[in-house]
């Protein structure tokens, strides 16, 4: 039987981070991944490091977003010293394309809201005008119906496959094991720690931790640990290469560092339907047309559906199970942005115990209180 310090199930972008995090504390880790025939919200995302619609009623993960951002530069360039793949970072700041008056004061109004929640500690994002807006875009046209845009100095972006594939590359040469097919059957616990059972053979360790998106309502049960998390489908849109027309991303509209333009991304209530629908994808498209009339000259190459990871709150899960102690979740959407977070002050938690303030209020015990009252 195999054994490791810690198992991480799941080798999406939460599971990656958090192992490849725990793997630099010195700790003998595994990632377990199912195959490719399971829902994966990694590999069809839209790379976004953003902060300016994070925390909503959970200011702390407002402030936890701001933190993981603000960690990206490093967390960059150690992955690229490690597994030399340059994830494409871009930070500096990012907008939210505002059309027509209703979304400009509809706007005005969450960032009001946004402040009076932070209580004083910041909360930076500001309106900016089309005069600003076409600072950002010096060659477009921007569309009549353009009444601005809202800014956040800590927004970014990054390319998010080869974010997954840095990390997994890093991760190995670093010495940890990423073992792919091998999907976690079950979970026990016993004195000395945890043993899971996959179709390859069992693997015992110390600790555990659910990293495994869609798949750890499930298995959270097996170990004490509540998971509510719901799915919500996302499409997204990519068109043939352009020249750099946008050095900055726009919310819905960001150029790759590869030069295509993606446009997305649908909110949408289908279960776990993955698939892509001809409404959807034209109203996307007509919405980038408005913002940016140009872009009706760019050709669509390829469209996808992909399915969140949503917490009821829709802030983060960082849970440690009291009935198994050793056995943690992590969960949420918004991966790419905590990220750099999740392979430094959440591997860290897990590994030794250290505690940011005001972690504990990500514990999924707030909606046990929130449902009793
Ligand atoms: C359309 C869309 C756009 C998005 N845009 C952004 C964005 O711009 N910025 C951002 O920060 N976030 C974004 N996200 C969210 C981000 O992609 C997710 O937060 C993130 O991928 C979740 O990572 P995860 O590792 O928890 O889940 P997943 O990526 O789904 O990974 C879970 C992994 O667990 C494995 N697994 C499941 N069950 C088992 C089992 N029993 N045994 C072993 N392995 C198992 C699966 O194989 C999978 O690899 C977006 C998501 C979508 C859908």
């Amino acid at each position: 039987m195999q054994s490791a310090d810690v198992i991480v199930v799941g080798g999406g972008i939460f599971g990656s981070a958090v192992g490849y995090g725990l793997r630099r504390e010195g700790l003998n880790v595994v990632i377990l991944d199912e195959g490719d025939n399971v829902l994966r919200a990694a590999r069809g995302n839209f790379g976004l490091v953003w902060t300016q619609s994070k925390g909503v009623g959970v200011h702390r993960y407002h402030e936890w977003s701001c933190e993981s951002a603000a960690l990206f530069p490093d967390f960059a360039a150690d992955l690229l010293e490690y597994s030399e793949i340059d994830v494409a970072y871009r930070g500096g700041g990012g907008v939210e394309l505002l059309l027509g008056e209703e979304e400009l004061e509809g706007r005005k109004q969450f960032i009001a809201n946004m402040q009076k929640q932070a209580a004083g500690s910041p909360f930076d994002c500001e309106i900016i005008d089309r005069q600003e807006l076409q600072k950002f875009a010096p060659d477009l046209t921007l569309g009549d119906e353009l009444a601005g845009a809202s800014f956040s100095p800590h927004d970014g972006d990054v390319n998010p496959l080869l974010l997954l594939r840095a990390l997994h590359t890093a991760f190995d040469r670093r010495g940890g094991r990423y073992l792919t097919n091998h999907r976690v059957e079950s979970i026990d616990h016993h004195g000395s720690g945890f043993t899971v059972h996959t179709a390859q053979g069992d693997i015992t360790a110390a600790k555990i931790v659910l990293a495994a998106g869609h798949g750890a309502p499930r298995l959270g049960p097996m170990v004490g640990l509540n998971v509510p998390i719901r799915p919500q489908r996302g499409q997204v849109l990519i068109t043939e290469r352009a020249r750099p027309l946008l050095p900055i991303p726009m919310g819905s509209i960001r150029q790759t560092n590869e030069g295509t333009i993606q446009l997305g991304n649908s909110k949408e209530e289908v279960d776990y339907d993955d698939g892509t629908t001809l409404d959807v994808t034209r109203a996307i498209a007509s919405r980038a047309v408005r913002c940016f009339p140009q872009l009706a000259g760019v050709r669509l190459v390829r469209t996808w559906g992909c399915i969140r990871v949503l917490t009821p709150d829709m802030a983060a899960i960082y849970d440690e199970s009291t009935s198994c102690p050793g056995a943690y979740v992590v969960t949420s959407h918004s991966g790419v942005t905590l990220a750099a977070i999740n392979a430094a002050h959440v591997a860290r938690w897990i590994a030794h115990g250290e505690m940011q303030p005001g972690f504990e209020q990500f514990s999924a015990q707030r909606f046990d209180v929130q449902a009793a009252a």
